[in-house]
């Protein structure tokens, strides 16, 4: 291939039409704007040299500087100035058309931020960002698994008393004490939520240590709507099998498996190999500020070095589509606008 047929190919990646679905709000501040704030609040960095503040050793590691960013965020101004400046960010540089946002209350409870003081500004800074900028996005309360069974039930009790029309799921993420992942033991409020109506997603199978046995608690015991990562569910054909026949969608993240995963990105690949089981799967950035990267970059560079093409592109971006919480007209839109632009997408590089 010449040079200038790989700078098509990263152009037409680039500016392909994404959505987001697995994306947490703290990580779509900028390196910038965290070292601004922990300098303007006193909360210590382990660096201030942006060289170095994102090195980390392992999943554990990366946690602790990810608590850590959550202190610098204090007022509702720093979050509906996050919000805004990450849609803008993000919809510049990659072509983003709607993210699904990870937001956790209890690591801001005990900072005296109640659920409607952190979400209203969230919320309010992303829909000053869909009216300027076109980017639709909805929100999942993430429970943190750093805190017990009964604060999970808590937590969801406390959605569903005070429902916010774009917060539209139930999610689960950080490790347990133990520095598992333990799906089973949030089942009461996976419970309570469905119940309910709300849609439900678990982070799973992330990492070597995590069983697949993990994956199968979410898909059959927590009944979820949707996985976030899942890799480890090749590891288990049958259980891959019965994934593809219910049309389960993985919200994946390549490049930060290169850090909580510890795995080169390759065609031997979990996701390329989840892709070619036929699941289906989308690509998101995780936590982008972290692991220095974006949904741009999972599509440009991740995509690239798993063997995958502008047709897997494709694909991948739809199935974030079908992956979505949103509502099956605010879908149809989505994917009739998706459609339109890979058509002029296809004829420009065809015609290049
Ligand atoms: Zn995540």
């Amino acid at each position: 291939m010449r040079f200038t047929d790989l700078m098509r190919v990263d152009d037409y990646l680039r500016l392909l039409p994404k959505t987001e679905l697995h994306c947490h709000f703290v990580s779509t501040m900028s390196a910038g704007r965290l070292i601004q704030l922990a300098d303007r609040y006193g909360v210590a960095l382990p660096t201030t040299d942006p060289e170095t503040l994102f090195d980390y050793d392992d999943l554990a590691d990366f946690l602790v500087a990810f608590r850590a960013a959550t202190d610098v965020l204090r007022t509702s101004e720093d979050l509906a100035q996050v919000a805004y400046d990450g849609v803008r960010a993000d919809a510049a540089a990659g072509s983003l058309r709607y993210r699904e946002y990870y937001v956790n209350p209890q690591y801001f409870a005990p900072k005296g931020l109640g659920y409607r003081d952190l979400l209203d500004p969230i919320i309010d800074g992303l829909r000053a960002a869909e009216a300027d900028l076109g980017v639709g996005f909805r929100i999942v309360v993430a429970i943190n698994r750093q805190d017990s069974p009964a604060a999970a039930v808590e937590l969801v009790e406390q959605v569903l008393a005070d429902p916010i029309p774009e917060v539209v799921g139930i999610g689960m993420d950080d490790l347990t004490p133990e520095l598992t992942e333990d799906p089973g033991r949030f089942s009461d409020a996976y419970a309570l939520a469905r119940r309910h109506g709300l849609k439900t997603t678990a982070h799973v199978g992330e990492r070597p240590v995590d069983a697949p046995e993990n994956v199968r608690v979410a898909l059959e015991d927590l009944a979820v709507d949707r996985i976030d990562h899942g890799y480890r569910i090749v590891d288990d054909p049958a259980l891959t099998a019965r994934a593809r026949d219910a049309g389960m969608h993985f919200a994946t993240t390549p490049w930060s498996t290169t850090i909580c995963s510890g795995w080169t990105i390759d065609p031997e690949h979990r996701i390329r190999r989840m892709i070619d089981a036929g699941l289906s799967v989308s690509f998101s950035s995780d936590d982008a500020v972290f692991f220095r990267t974006s949904v741009a970059r999972e599509f440009r560079e991740a995509l690239p070095l798993m063997g995958l093409g502008v047709e897997d592109a494709k694909r991948i971006a739809l199935a974030g589509i079908d992956g979505a919480f949103c509502d099956d007209d605010t879908k149809a839109a989505m994917r009739a606008r998706f459609a339109a632009e890979m058509l002029a997408l296809d004829t420009a590089l065809a015609d290049s």
